[in-house]
């Protein structure tokens, strides 16, 4: 038996398939500078082993952007700070044009966006009228984001054949009441706990570098765990200005990236995706360095409101690394 929690996470999850508990992912996290290579290759191997060299490519499209009435304070979108994001809707055919752009790059699957508390009857009608209207006309999964839902409301999007809904847990509930005060913790788990009940795939994540605490990370990462979800987005926040945390320090790239490694130790079989904030934080290389050190998938196209990379640097780099983009229906 070792004390050395690299070569235990290397028995336990490596060997076993069995995740690092929160006590172990927070040793993970506290790991030096020095071991932060030999890291993020137990985590790719880990990775490689559990996922498989697949990387799926998702795109992501807003149908309604800005003027949210919650206060998430990373959140550029929400109407109650002076954030320069002014609300907008997107028509059914730009939605169309959308869907078929992002099948182009190879993605499976398409995630329409709303920048709501939760839907109401208009946004609903407008996201069946918009999935009816890419089914007609592009292969491809649909997936949704569209705030706190209702068990009639979860019942809608399942029959409307939504593949994955994601719904972000943000942070670990210590920190959540830090982070949001219009909504709770507890009320965006209830959403998640409907809609893996109701069959849909489930993707939470959340955003690192909102002031939490190493221990509020392990939790987090604890938290998603016992969640299960099929999807984990990571985040790192990439503070907007007029947003209350719009002057917080970006996270050190090698915070970022024994964040990702110990995530995947957490979450060994999960769908790990760089999400927001990842040029800022880790810049042009973080990308691969995330890639073979964890991360199992990736959008492409723009971040909602920032401009994310383009989606050919990306295509490139796994073709270069010899990734596979995932199939449609491949896991079927
Ligand atoms: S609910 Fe979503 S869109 Fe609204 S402020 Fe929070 S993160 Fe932004």
């Amino acid at each position: 038996m070792t004390d050395d929690i690299l070569a235990l996470a290397r028995e336990q999850v490596l060997e076993r398939g069995e995740a690092l508990r929160r006590d172990q992912v927070l040793e993970v996290l506290q790991l030096p500078d020095e071991r932060l290579e030999e890291l993020l290759s137990l985590a790719h191997d880990v990775r490689m082993r559990w996922c498989g060299p697949e990387v799926e490519v998702e795109g992501i499209i807003s149908l309604k952007t800005g003027g949210c009435p919650e206060d998430c304070h990373f959140c550029s979108q929400s109407g109650l700070f002076s954030s320069p994001v002014r609300s907008a809707w997107l028509d059914i055919p730009s939605l169309v044009e959308a869907a078929k752009q992002t099948a182009k790059t190879g993605a499976t699957e398409f995630c329409i966006v709303a920048a709501v508390r939760g839907p109401d009857e208009r946004l609903l009608a407008q996201v069946a009228a918009g999935i009816e209207a890419i089914r007609n006309e592009v292969d491809i999964q649909i997936a949704c984001s569209l705030g706190m839902l209702t068990q009639e409301q979860v019942d809608q999007l399942a029959a409307m054949g939504v593949h994955r809904y994601n719904h972000n847990l943000e942070t670990a509930r210590s920190h959540f009441t830090k982070v949001v005060t219009t909504h709770t913790w507890e009320e965006r788990w209830e959403t998640l706990r409907m809609v893996a009940e109701a069959g849909m795939e489930v993707c939470c994540g959340g955003i690192l570098g909102m002031g939490e605490t190493l221990e509020q990370r392990a939790e987090f990462a604890a938290d998603l765990a016992e969640l299960n979800p099929h999807e984990v987005p990571l985040n790192f926040l990439n503070p907007r200005p007029g947003t209350p945390f719009g002057d917080l320090e970006v996270l050190p790239p090698a915070d970022a990236l024994r964040a990702v490694a110990a995530f995947r130790l957490a979450l060994p079989r999960t769908m790990l995706r760089f999400a927001g904030g990842r040029e800022i934080t880790l810049g042009d290389l973080g990308a691969k360095q995330g890639i073979l050190g964890g991360i199992n998938a990736i959008i492409v196209g723009n971040y909602l409101t920032t401009l994310g990379r383009p989606a050919e640097t990306d295509l490139e780099l796994l073709d270069d690394l010899q990734m596979p983009i995932k199939a449609l229906n491949a896991s079927l």
